[in-house]
C-alpha cells in the first residue's frame, strides 16, 4: 500500500478547507452548501482517525473526475430553432461506473449539476451497490412542451450525451423533469445511434428492461427509511399528519406508501402553491391525481378545485400543523423561518424524499431541537438503488418480480439506516444524528477505494 511522504497528523478545519473551495467556486452556493453539510462531519472524523491523513481525501472528493458541457440545438415541431445548454458530471466512479440521474429544468447550471453529483458519490456508496456518482440534465424546460416536442429535444440531446455513457462507464437516470416518457425517447435514440440494447440508462419501461418498483422507489424508500427512524422512537404512522411537498414521481409514491400506512397526507404542493387536506388525502384522491399528473400534466390547483380543498397560492406547506415532513420537490425548499414554524406546529420529523431541501441553518435548527431529521443522501436512495437493480437485472438478463423488488428496497433502506446508526449514534444518549451517520458511513467506502486505487 502506498502511503503519503509526510503524514499529517491534524490536516485541515472545516472552515480552512470552506475558504478555499468558495476562492475557487464563489458563484457555486448549492455546490458550497452541499460539500459544507459533508464536510462538517467528515473533516472531524478525519481529524481523530490516523488512517485517513495525509491522503487528500477531502480535496479529492470535492473535484467531479470531469466535467462534460456540450450545446443542444433542436427544432420544435413548429419548426422554430432552440438551443440549451447540456451537461454531464461525472463525479466519481470509485466503486463502480458513474450513476445518477439527468434534470431538465431552466435552474439547471454547473452549481447544481455539481451539489447533485457530490451527494450522489456518498448516497449510492450507502446502497451497498457497485456505482460510481454522477449527474446531468439540461436547463431545458419540459413544463408545457407537447410531447412531440419533448421527444425531438431528447433526440437532440442523446446525440452528443451516448458519446460518455454506456453500461459499465455511466448510466444515466431520471430526476426533476426526467420521467418514464423521457427515458423512453433518450433510450430510443441511444439504440438507433449505437446499434446496442443494453442497460445503458434506468428508469426504463417494463417492455425494454425496466425494473418494477422503479418509479415507486424513491418515495417508497424514504417512508420506508422513515419507518426505521420511528420504530427506533416507538412511533407509528398510523393517523399521523404529514407534510408532503411536490407531486412529482417522489412525492407522489411518498404519499401512496404513506396512505396505505394509515398516516394523513395533508398536503401536496408544486411550484405555484400547496393543496391543505385537513382530513388527509383518500386513495381515490390519490388515484385522481395521479392521472392529473402523470396523464393530463395538470398543476396542483386542479386538484384543490375538483375536490373542494383550500387552494394556498404561492405558498409552500411548511405552515401547516402537522407531526411528520416529507419535503420531495426541490432543494432548498425549507428556509429556517420555516424550521421555526414547523416546530411551533409540533413536526417531530423530517424526512428528505428531494436532494438537499432543507437549508443548512434549518438542518442545525433541526439538530439543536430535537427534530430527527434524515438527509436526502439516505433517505431517498431508495430510487438510485432500484436502479443499481435494474442494471443487474439487465445484466443478467432476467426480470425480477414486484414482491422480489420491494423486499429488496426494504432490505436497502433498513441497511443503510443501520449504517447510519453505526457511524450516528451518540454516545451520551444513544440518539442519531442521521447527518453525521450518513456521511461517515458514505466517506468511508469511497475512501477506502481511493486509498487502496492510488493516486489517480
Ligand atoms: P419531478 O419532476 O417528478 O417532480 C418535481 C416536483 O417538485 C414537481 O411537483 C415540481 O413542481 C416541484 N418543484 C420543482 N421545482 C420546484 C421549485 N423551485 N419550487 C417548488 N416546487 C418545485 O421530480 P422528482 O419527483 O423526480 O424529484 C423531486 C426531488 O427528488 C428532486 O430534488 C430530485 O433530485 C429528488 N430525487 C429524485 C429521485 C428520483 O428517483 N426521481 C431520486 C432521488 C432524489 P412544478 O411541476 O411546478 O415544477
Amino acid at each position: 500500500m502506498y502511503a503519503p511522504t509526510k503524514r499529517q497528523e491534524k490536516t485541515y478545519t472545516v472552515d480552512e478547507f470552506m475558504q478555499k473551495l468558495e476562492q475557487r467556486y464563489p458563484l457555486q452556493k448549492n455546490y458550497l452548501q452541499a460539500v459544507r453539510e459533508f464536510m462538517e462531519v467528515v473533516i472531524p472524523f478525519i481529524n481523530s482517525n490516523p488512517k485517513y491523513h495525509g491522503y487528500k481525501l477531502p480535496e479529492r472528493l470535492v473535484e467531479p473526475d470531469r466535467l462534460i458541457s456540450f450545446r443542444v440545438s433542436w427544432t420544435d415541431e413548429k419548426g422554430e430553432i432552440h438551443v440549451n445548454k447540456g451537461y454531464r458530471v461525472q463525479f466519481n466512479q470509485n466503486i463502480g461506473p458513474y450513476k445518477g440521474g439527468l434534470r431538465f429544468h431552466p435552474t439547471v447550471n454547473e452549481d447544481i449539476l455539481k451539489f447533485l453529483g457530490f451527494e450522489q458519490v456518498f448516497k449510492n456508496s450507502l446502497t451497498t451497490l457497485p456505482m460510481g456518482g454522477a449527474k446531468g440534465g439540461s436547463d431545458f424546460d419540459p413544463k408545457g412542451k407537447t410531447d412531440n416536442d419533448i421527444m425531438r429535444f431528447c433526440q437532440a440531446f442523446m446525440l452528443e450525451l451516448y458519446k460518455y455513457i454506456g453500461p459499465d462507464r455511466d448510466v444515466p437516470a431520471g430526476d426533476i423533469g426526467v420521467g418514464g416518457r423521457e427515458i423512453g425517447y433518450l433510450y430510443g435514440q441511444y439504440k438507433k445511434i449505437t446499434q446496442q440494447h443494453v442497460g445503458v440508462l434506468t428508469g426504463k419501461g417494463l417492455s425494454f428492461g425496466g425494473s418494477l418498483i422503479r418509479p415507486e422507489a424513491t418515495g417508497y424508500g424514504a417512508v420506508y427509511f422513515a419507518g426505521e427512524m420511528f420504530n427506533r422512537q416507538g412511533w407509528e404512522f398510523e393517523g399521523k399528519k404529514c407534510l408532503v411537498s411536490g407531486s412529482g414521481n417522489v412525492a407522489q409514491y411518498a404519499t401512496e406508501k404513506l396512505i396505505d400506512l394509515g398516516a394523513k397526507v395533508v398536503s401536496m404542493s408544486d411550484s405555484n402553491g400547496t393543496v391543505f387536506m385537513p382530513e388527509g388525502m383518500t386513495r381515490e384522491q390519490w388515484e385522481w391525481m395521479m392521472i392529473l399528473k402523470n396523464e393530463r400534466r395538470g398543476r396542483i390547483e386542479e386538484l384543490a378545485e375538483h375536490f373542494g380543498f383550500v387552494y394556498l397560492e404561492g405558498q409552500r406547506p411548511w405552515g401547516i400543523k402537522a407531526d411528520f415532513a416529507f419535503p420531495c420537490a426541490t432543494q432548498n425548499e425549507i428556509s429556517h423561518s420555516d424550521a421555526v414554524q414547523m416546530i411551533e406546529n409540533g413536526v417531530k420529523a423530517v424526512v428528505e424524499g428531494a436532494n438537499m431541501p432543507v437549508e443548512l441553518e434549518a438542518v442545525h435548527l433541526f439538530h439543536n431541537k430535537g427534530v430527527l431529521y434524515a438527509p436526502g443522501k439516505a433517505s431517498n436512495a431508495g430510487g438510485v438503488a432500484i436502479s443499481g437493480l435494474e442494471m443487474t437485472q439487465n445484466s443478467m438478463r432476467l426480470s425480477w418480480t414486484r414482491k422480489e423488488v420491494d423486499e429488496k428496497l426494504k432490505d436497502i433502506m433498513r441497511d443503510i439506516h443501520d449504517q447510519c446508526v453505526k457511524y450516528g449514534a451518540e454516545a451520551q444518549d444513544n440518539s442519531v444524528n442521521y447527518v453525521k451517520g450518513a456521511n461517515i458511513a458514505g466517506f468511508v467506502k469511497i475512501a477506502d477505494a481511493l486509498i487502496t486505487q492510488g493516486v489517480v
